[in-house]
C-alpha cells in the first residue's frame, strides 16, 4: 500500500475496499461467463457472437486487474479463493446451460446491465471521496457501457436474420 495514497482518502477506506472486492468478484465471474460461453456458442452468426464474447472476456480480466491493483494500493489484498468470487459478487454467475446464442445474448446482456448499475454505484460513492477510485470506475464503467450495446446491437441483428 502507499500510505500516502491511502491517507487521503481517510475513513471511507475500507468501505471502498469493501466495495471493490464485490466489484473484483463480479469481473472474474463475468469474464469466465463470457470465456465459456464463447467457446459452446451455437446458432445463426455463431462465429460474430464467439468473436465479441471472447473479446468482452478479455476486457472483463482487464478490468479485475485494474480492480485488484486499486485495492492494492489501499492497503489490502484482492480475494484470493474462488469460493469468495461467488460468496460476494453483486451479480452472480449465470451459468450458460443453453449454448444457443439468443439465450448467452440475454444473460451477458442482463450481466452488463447489473455492472452498470453497480459501478454507477461506486461512482456515487466516490465522486466526493477518492477521486483515484472514481476514475479507475468511470473508465470501466464506460467500457461496460460499451458492452451492453454491443451486445443488444448483435441480438438485434440476429432478431432481422432470424426474420427474412
Ligand atoms: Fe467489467
Ligand atoms: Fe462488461
Amino acid at each position: 500500500m502507499g500510505t500516502k495514497g491511502r491517507a487521503i482518502v481517510g475513513k471511507d477506506a475500507d468501505q471502498i475496499i469493501g466495495l471493490l472486492q464485490k466489484a473484483y468478484a463480479d469481473e472474474w465471474l463475468a469474464y469466465y461467463q463470457y470465456w465459456v460461453g464463447s467457446k459452446i456458442a451455437k446458432g445463426p452468426m455463431k462465429d460474430a457472437v464467439m468473436a465479441e464474447l471472447l473479446q468482452h472476456s478479455a476486457d472483463e480480466l482487464r478490468h479485475a486487474g485494474l480492480v485488484a491493483d486499486r485495492i492494492i494500493q489501499l492497503g489490502a489484498a484482492p480475494l484470493t479463493h474462488p469460493q469468495e468470487l461467488l460468496k460476494q459478487s453483486n451479480c452472480g454467475y449465470d451459468e450458460p446451460r443453453d449454448p444457443s446464442v439468443k439465450v448467452l445474448l440475454a444473460q451477458n446482456i442482463a450481466g452488463e446491465q447489473c455492472a452498470i448499475t453497480v459501478y454507477n454505484s461506486i461512482l456515487e460513492y466516490t465522486r466526493d471521496r477518492d477521486p483515484v477510485t472514481y476514475n479507475i470506475v468511470l473508465q470501466i464503467l464506460q467500457d461496460e457501457v460499451m458492452h451492453e450495446e454491443d451486445l443488444q446491437a448483435l441480438l438485434e441483428d440476429l432478431e432481422m436474420m432470424l426474420k427474412m
